[in-house]
C-alpha cells in the first residue's frame, strides 16, 4: 500500500515524501481512513509503530479543508503524558504541515509559560500539550478550548499511570460536546477502557498486532540468578558478549544509578536516564546511546516511554517489572521491523509473582536457562522484597500538575506493541 491510496493531499504527500516514508506503517494504513471520515478512533498502538503520523496527517488534512477562521482558534488538541513525547509530536506536526496553512505549538510545564502564551495569542490551529501545563493555563484564563473539533488522547495508558485522569476530566468538561475523538494506548486495562468508553463515540478499533502478544521476532530468554549476583551478570554478558548497544531495565531510580556506577567502574560506558534527571542529562545520555559513545542505557520504565531509540540487538531486564504490561513494552524495542534481537530477564527468586504474571500475559512459557557460577539458592525466599526492605522507591510519578518532568515512551518501528489488561498494580507506581 502507498500513502497516495489512503486518501491524503497533495501537500501532505508532498511532505511525506520530503520525510522519506514511503510505505505507510500498518497503524497508518488502518487508523487514517476512519479519522479523515470524521470517526472516532480507539488504536492499540505505541511509539514506534508510526503512530504520530497515524493521527497528525489525517488532522491536518481535515484542518486545512475545514473553515479558515481569521483568529486562528486552537481546532484540534493533542494531549499527552510528558514534555518529551509532546515535543517530539510538534515536531513531526511542523515537518509534515510544512505546505499547509496551519500553526501548531506545544505547552508543557517545568518551563517558564510566558513564550507558550505568547505563541497561543498569536493563534495556533493545533495545541500539543501536556495536561497540568494546559490546566494551569485555562485556570488562568489563558487559553480557550471552545472551538476544538478534534481531541487526541495519545499514550492514554501512561496519563491514567501518570494519575492524569482528573485533569483530563476536567479539561473533558471545557471542551464542545460534539467533536471527533482518538484514543491511542499501547495497554488496555480495565481503566482505559473505561476512560474510551466515556469519551468515544461508535469508536473504530484499530490496531497493528493482537493485544498482549510479544513480537516472534524476539528472542525471549529468561536467567534465573541469585539476586546479589545480578549486577556480576550483566557485566559479564555485556563484556563476553562485546555488545555494542543495551537497553537495561531497572525498576527503580536509585537501582538504575547503581548500576550504572557499577558498569562504569567496569569499564562499560554506560548513562542512567530516569524521572529524576533533569532535561538536559537525559537529551545527552539519550544523544550518546543513539550516536554510539554510550554503550548501556539504563532506564526505568517511565523515562523509557517517549524516547525514540533506534532498533536494539538487546534488551535486558535487570529486574523485572512488578507491571506485566511494562514487560511487552520493554521487549518492544528490540526486534523490530523484521529484525531480530534479543530480551534476556535477569530473574532472582523474589520476582516470582511477576514472572508469573508476565507469562500469564504474554502467553507463553518462557525459557529458562541457568548461567553456572549465577544460579540462585533453591532454598531462597520467592517472596516478592517490599519497599522498606531493601527495594527502594520505583521510578513511579505522582501527579505533579506544573512539572512535567517524567517522559516515557518507546521503540521506534513498524512492528507488534502489545496492549494489554486491566492490573491493579499500577496504583502503586
Ligand atoms: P512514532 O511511533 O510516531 O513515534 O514514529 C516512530 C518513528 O517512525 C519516527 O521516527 C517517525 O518519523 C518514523 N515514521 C513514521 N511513519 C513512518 C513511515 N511511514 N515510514 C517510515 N518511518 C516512519
Amino acid at each position: 500500500m502507498s500513502f497516495n491510496s489512503l486518501g491524503l493531499s497533495d501537500a501532505l504527500l508532498k511532505a511525506i515524501s520530503k520525510k522519506g516514508y514511503t510505505t505507510p506503517s500498518p497503524i497508518q494504513q488502518k487508523a487514517i481512513p476512519p479519522i479523515l471520515e470524521g470517526k472516532d478512533v480507539l488504536a492499540s498502538a505505541q511509539t514506534g509503530t508510526g503512530k504520530t503520523a497515524g493521527f497528525t496527517l489525517p488532522i491536518l488534512q481535515l484542518l486545512s479543508q475545514g473553515q479558515h477562521l481569521s483568529r486562528r482558534p486552537i481546532r484540534a488538541l493533542i494531549l499527552t503524558p510528558t514534555r518529551e513525547l509532546a515535543a517530539q509530536i510538534l515536531a513531526n506536526i511542523k515537518e509534515y504541515s510544512e505546505f499547509v496553512d496551519l500553526k501548531s505549538t506545544v505547552i508543557f510545564g517545568g518551563v517558564n509559560q510566558n513564550p507558550q502564551v505568547t505563541q497561543l495569542r498569536q493563534g495556533v490551529d493545533i495545541l500539543v500539550a501536556t495536561p497540568g501545563r494546559l490546566i494551569d493555563l485555562q485556570n488562568q484564563g489563558l487559553i480557550s478550548l471552545a472551538k476544538v473539533e478534534i481531541l487526541v488522547l495519545d499514550e492514554a495508558d501512561r496519563m491514567l499511570d501518570m494519575g492524569f485522569l482528573r485533569d483530563i476530566e476536567r479539561i473533558l468538561k471545557v471542551l464542545p460536546t460534539k467533536r471527533q475523538n482518538l484514543l491511542f494506548s499501547a495497554t488496555f486495562s480495565k481503566d482505559i477502557k473505561k476512560l474510551a468508553m466515556g469519551i468515544l463515540h461508535h469508536p473504530v478499533h484499530v490496531e497493528a498486532t493482537p493485544e498482549n502478544t510479544t513480537v516472534d521476532a524476539i528472542t525471549q530468554i529468561v536467567y534465573p540468578v541469585a539476586k546479589e549476583k545480578k549486577t556480576e551478570l550483566i557485566i559479564k554478558l555485556i563484556t563476553e558478549g562485546n555488545w555494542k548497544q543495551i537497553l537495561v531495565f531497572t525498576r527503580t531510580k536509585q537501582g538504575a544509578n547503581k548500576l550504572t556506577e557499577s558498569m562504569i567502574s567496569a569499564g562499560i560506558k554506560a548513562a542512567a536516564i530516569h524521572g529524576n534527571k533533569g532535561q538536559g542529562a537525559r537529551t545527552k545520555a539519550l544523544a550518546g546511546f543513539k550516536d554510539g559513545s554510550l554503550t548501556a542505557l539504563v532506564a526505568t520504565d517511565i523515562a523509557a516511554r517517549g524516547l525514540d531509540i533506534p532498533l536494539l540487538p538487546h534488551v535486558v531486564n535487570f529486574e523485572l517489572p512488578n507491571i506485566p504490561e511494562d514487560y511487552v513494552h520493554r521487549i518492544g524495542r528490540t526486534g523490530r521491523a523484521g529484525a531480530s534481537g534479543e530480551a534476556i530477564s535477569l530473574f532472582s527468586p523474589d520476582e516470582t509473582v511477576f514472572l508469573r504474571d508476565i507469562e500469564k500475559l504474554v502467553g507463553l512459557n518462557l525459557p529458562k536457562e541457568n548461567i553456572k557460577g549465577f544460579e540462585p539458592d533453591p532454598n531462597a525466599s520467592k517472596e516478592p522484597i517490599k519497599q522498606g526492605q531493601g527495594r527502594q522507591q520505583r521510578d513511579s510519578t505522582p501527579r505533579k500538575p506544573k512539572t512535567d518532568t517524567t517522559n516515557r515512551s518507546s521503540n521506534n518501528s513498524f512492528g507488534p506493541r502489545r496492549p494489554s489488561q486491566n492490573n491493579d498494580r499500577r496504583s502503586n507506581r
